[in-house]
């Protein structure tokens, strides 16, 4: 199993050491000195917990605990702060800043220990819940859900970075004669096998590949031109056939198809993803009504 790992936060680096000796055992440790390093370090190594000094000089804990809790990419961490305050009202202030749990000092080290393992069980926990909740349990890759989340960070972020945002729809062809021929687990099998080999081609770490519904299927390629777009396109249009799932019940091959739809948005356009996602559905409109077998680009 990974070990969970925690960054100790605390000005005086003998609290940092005494801390450290404790958990050393059981976890993988980062520190640091001061708030600034704190959120860098949350930021970049994306700890399991943070355990946070209250009184800092420049950025104390609280205002450390806040800014953690404001940024998308830290929001979900659990802190816990371990504060020589040990008034109701200072416990209070930390609790209400975000933090999940306040010890003070000095430190019983069972009550430590056991209180960090509880947190850290509660948030692989959350993890695995928010992970299920996006995966489609049938083709195991990302469900719908999963996609309008990420088409609307990437949208923003497109915006922002002032790049290009590639949308490819794809849809099984006659899905419906196959499934009425070779019945339903026949048909999920070919879900299935469609997925995976759709996978392979999708394949950097910031595409996202998801079931949109049904037989249809949505890729999101971010930071990709017009023609990366169409290529990937054309990549998995030839794939799906050459896979060569027998379909005797098609009109337009002896194996199993995709039509795809696709388009690249620019930043400059200034469009909603919704309306986007209406020209890359007339897209696949087309490519079904031109013979299917196919990808058309739009724009
Ligand atoms: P077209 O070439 O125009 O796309 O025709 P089609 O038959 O693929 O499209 P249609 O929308 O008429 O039918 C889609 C079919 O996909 C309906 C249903 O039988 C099948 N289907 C949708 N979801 C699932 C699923 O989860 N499992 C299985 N086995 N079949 C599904
Ligand atoms: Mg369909
Ligand atoms: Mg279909």
């Amino acid at each position: 199993m990974v070990r969970s790992t925690i960054l100790v936060v605390d000005d005086d680096p003998l609290n940092v050491k005494l801390l450290m000796n404790i958990l050393e055992a059981d976890y993988e440790l980062l520190f640091a000195l001061d708030g600034k390093k704190t959120i860098e370090l949350a930021k970049q190594q994306q700890p399991d917990l943070i355990l946070l000094d209250a009184i800092m000089p420049e950025q104390n804990g609280y205002q450390t605990c806040e800014l953690l809790k404001k940024d998308p990419l830290t929001e979900e961490i659990p802190i816990i702060f371990i504060s020589s305050l040990s008034d109701d009202d200072d416990e209070a202030a930390g609790l209400k800043c975000g933090a999940i749990d306040y010890i003070t000092k000095p430190i019983n080290t069972a009550i430590v220990k056991t209180r960090i393992f509880n947190h850290l069980e509660l948030k692989h926990t959350r993890d695995l819940l928010k992970q299920q909740s996006s995966i489609d349990p049938l083709t195991d890759i990302a469900n719908r859900r999963c996609f309008d989340e990420t088409l609307l960070q990437e949208w923003q972020a497109m915006q922002r970075k002032k790049e290009s945002l590639g949308i490819i729809m794809i849809d099984i062809d006659y899905f419906k004669s196959f499934n009425d021929y070779y019945g339903h687990a026949a048909g999920d099998a070919c879900l299935k096998q469609v997925a995976v080999t759709m996978k392979t081609i999708i394949a950097r770490p910031y595409d996202l590949l998801a079931r949109y519904g049904g037989e249809e299927f949505v890729c999101i390629l971010p930071n990709t031109s017009k023609e990366g777009t169409y290529h990937v396109a054309e990549k998995l249009c030839k794939a799906i056939e050459k896979l060569a799932v027998p379909h005797s019940q098609s009109q337009i091959s002896d194996v199993v198809t995709i039509s795809l739809g696709c388009a690249t948005m620019l930043s400059i356009d200034e469009q909603l993803s919704s309306d986007f996602m209406i020209i890359v559905d007339d897209a696949l409109y087309q490519a079904k009504k031109e013979g299917r077998n196919r990808v058309i680009v739009v724009n």
